[in-house]
């Protein structure tokens, strides 16, 4: 009873806030949403955002909480230990755990204490929207906090994952990174938008004059395909790069199919990289390859390589048929052999036009207006939030 009076006058000073506001039609009459936004930002407790090396949401969550400051809203981004950010950082555990990913201990002890966070905010301080990106926990408990969540579906679903979307999904707003990826969404899902990945562009360099080399970079494992690619760039005739790390349980795969054939010249692995390192060696690919098997959901290597005017040749699976323009940006090929051959063509793909696609789609700002949105929509339909003007 107490819980649920605090509860009572916390929605109470929240309407009462005189924060500027526009006023938007919604389901039950005239709402006023506040403008700017005060948006809680949830990552993930594995590693910092941005993440030192390899990093999937991580990337993401900070090109987007940027892009937001920078558009004037007020963030706070709730993270892991060594976490940097133009918001507010809030750090919630007292280490990183970058080899315990997915462990739900740590995970629901971060979303506890992010939830608490939230929750208790003080009257002038309340968040008008939560944006989770850390996992599993939060969604099925969103439906326990008074603010309203937008959660950003960044995996694949798999029979366990589209089980569970298909019981929680309905308690926050669900927005989707590829139209392929909803695509295998369980029956009655609903997303409201899809919006690709955010990259912070300024920061990648295009560059117009490549190397001799064509570049694999990623997670070592079977569907990512860096044995394919090894065989693509042979067949091909040019050196090969590969970058990447190899997480728990991946060494055999990468001790068979990928360590015999290094050979430092013709095949070259250079292991994990990051920074200024890592957007170079994309910048003076000839193209960036990507034998992938498997429903990628997105392809942030994509968007990156695209960046720096570097052309993507990949297989047709997954979102890669929705982030690479066939003859364009890059080429969709079936196999190695095609793969291999599409490396002769790259003189057709003018690395301008890579860029150009990557900042009218990808762009954190057009990113950052696309979730907004968002926000704004998962504020009006939200039950609790009801600021009735009329
Ligand atoms: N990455 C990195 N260092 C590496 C390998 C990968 O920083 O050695 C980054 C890469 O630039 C990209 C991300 O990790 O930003 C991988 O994201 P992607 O969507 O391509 O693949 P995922 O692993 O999420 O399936």
């Amino acid at each position: 009873m107490e819980a649920f009076a605090a509860r009572s006058e916390r929605r109470r000073s929240r309407r009462l806030s005189n924060r500027p506001r526009e006023i938007v039609g919604g389901p039950v009459g005239l709402r006023t949403v506040p403008t700017p936004l005060r948006i809680a930002m949830l990552a993930p407790p594995w590693i910092p955002v941005p993440s030192p090396g390899y990093g999937g949401v991580e990337p993401v969550i900070s090109a987007l909480t940027r892009a937001l400051v920078r558009h004037g809203h007020e963030v706070t981004l709730l993270c892991a230990p060594g976490s940097r950010s133009t918001a507010r950082v809030v750090t919630l555990l007292d280490k990183t755990h970058p080899d315990e990913i997915q462990r739900s201990p740590y995970e629901a002890d971060h979303v506890a204490r992010a939830f608490a966070f939230i929750d208790l905010a003080a009257p002038d301080e309340r968040f008008d929207v939560v944006h989770d990106h850390s996992g599993f926990t939060a969604l099925a408990m969103a439906d326990r906090i008074d603010t309203p969540v937008v959660h950003t579906l960044h995996g694949p679903f798999t029979p366990s994952t589209a089980a569970f979307y298909a019981h929680h999904g309905h308690k926050a707003a669900l927005v989707g990174i590829s139209r392929s990826q909803l695509a295998s969404a369980p029956p009655g899902l609903h997303a409201i938008a899809v919006i690709p990945n955010p990259i912070d562009l300024h920061i990648w360099p295009l560059r117009e004059s490549k190397s001799d080399y064509v570049l694999w970079i990623g997670r070592m494992t079977a569907v990512k395909g860096p044995h394919r690619a090894i065989a693509a760039a042979r067949i091909a005739g040019v050196p090969l790069i590969l970058a990447g790390i190899i997480q728990p349980g991946h060494q055999a795969f990468f001790d068979k199919e990928v360590a015999p054939h290094i050979d430092g010249k013709r095949v070259r692995f250079v292991g994990e990289v990051g920074g200024v390192a890592k957007r170079a060696l994309f910048a003076g690919a000839r193209a960036l390859l990507m034998p992938i098997r498997w429903n990628e959901p997105f392809g942030m290597v994509i968007v990156e390589a695209l960046a720096c005017g570097t052309p993507v040749i990949t297989f047709p699976e997954g979102a890669a048929r929705e982030l690479v323009l066939e003859g364009k940006t890059g080429f969709l090929v079936d196999d190695e052999a095609a793969m291999g051959a599409a490396v002769g063509q790259l003189a057709h793909i003018a690395p301008a036009a890579c860029r150009t696609w990557v900042a009218e789609h990808c762009e954190a700002d057009v990113v950052a207006d696309a979730y907004e949105q968002a926000y704004r929509a998962a504020v009006r339909t939200s039950p609790d939030r009801v600021a009735v003007t009329g």
